[in-house]
């Protein structure tokens, strides 16, 4: 309903502007089955939401509209292929209304990093046109759209820390006790998802071990990991961070070896790719350990920024109107 202060038209009972904010996610573990018939990859993702956000406005508009800011807005898509209007528009398709929305990505997130921006930005785009529209969506079924729009994108709603299954999209929620510090490295330039898997699959083909579904055993998660989640521990956590796309994006980006030496010089208790790459994220004790590494991460000159966060984070969140 209206309030006194709002700036609405008369007779509008709609809010303004909605703004959500979504994390990234790092993969603390990402095992890749064999190439399917499908074309994709069978998974076993454990996500962790990390203190690095996208904001997505959306503003009612007589026709639809993209902006971006941020110091990687140049390098988002405006045009129909961004997620965040593709989400928009799966929406108002799914409620027979017309897209007309002015959607605004504030990004902070780095873009084809392997921290999932995109995918922040398509549920965030969601929740903040679901809110807009007051279309109500069941949680359930915007989870399904989510999944329709990425792979990704599912946990990008959800947030915290959990195992994904198939492409990753069939999520079951983890528990974690307590909060990891990590830094993340960012690249220049970014790594193509799909180009990662296809050097995966080359890498696999090279060493002769098949790069197929019946070749590569189904990938399942490590008890290890999720027990050093549940208890907390950063130091086993450490011991069993695992991503196969490591070498493909090393592959692809041989400084990325040296990045990830810098940060264990630097102080890390283990340093891995983030999903497919380029972004370097490593585990750290504590905060005053994070700060540190990432002023040494940023003068070892391996790297364009470096980030300390924390993890898990929340998914996405409503934070105007509150
Ligand atoms: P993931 O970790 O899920 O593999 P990523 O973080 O590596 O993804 P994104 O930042 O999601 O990569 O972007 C991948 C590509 O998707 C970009 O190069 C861009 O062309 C396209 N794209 C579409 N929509 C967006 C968006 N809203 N923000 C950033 N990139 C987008």
């Amino acid at each position: 309903t209206q309030s006194a202060q709002s700036s609405q038209p008369p007779g509008s009972t709609a809010t303004s502007t909605v703004t959500v904010r979504v994390p990234a996610k790092v993969n603390v573990q990402l095992s890749v089955g064999g190439l399917r018939a499908d074309g994709f990859h069978g998974l076993a993702n454990v996500f962790l939401a990390v203190g690095l956000y996208d904001s997505i406005s959306a503003t009612r508009a007589e026709a639809p509209l993209l902006t971006a800011s941020g110091p990687d807005a140049a390098q988002i898509p405006l045009d129909d292929s961004n997620l965040a209007v593709r989400a928009a528009r799966l929406l108002a398709r799914r409620h027979g209304l017309a897209p007309d929305v002015h959607l605004h990505i504030a990004k902070d997130v780095p873009v084809a990093g392997g921290m999932a921006g995109g995918s922040a930005d398509a549920a965030g785009a969601l929740l903040a046109c679901d809110t807009l529209w007051e279309t109500r969506t069941p949680r359930e079924e915007l989870l399904e759209l989510c999944a329709e729009l990425g792979s990704d994108v599912p946990f990008s709603l959800l947030g915290g820390a959990a195992l994904g299954r198939g492409r990753g999209e069939i999520l079951t929620p983890l528990e974690v006790t307590g909060t990891f510090h990590w830094v993340f490295a960012i690249a220049d330039g970014g790594l193509s998802t799909p180009e990662v898997y296809r050097e995966c699959d080359r890498l696999r083909e090279a060493a002769g071990t098949g790069s197929g579904a019946a070749s590569v055993p189904d990938p399942e998660p490590a008890p290890e990991l999720l027990a050093a989640l549940r208890a907390g521990d950063a130091d086993a956590l450490a011991a069993t961070l695992r991503n196969d796309l490591q070498p493909a994006a090393v592959s692809l980006r041989p400084a990325l070896a040296e990045t990830l030496e810098a940060g264990v010089a630097a102080g890390a208790l283990a340093g891995l790719v983030s999903g497919s790459g380029p972004t370097c994220a490593f585990l750290m004790n504590d905060a005053d350990s994070a700060a540190r590494t990432a002023q040494a991460l940023l003068a070892s000159g391996t790297c364009r920024a470096a980030r300390p966060t924390t993890g898990p984070a929340p998914g996405a969140t409503l934070v105007r109107p509150l």
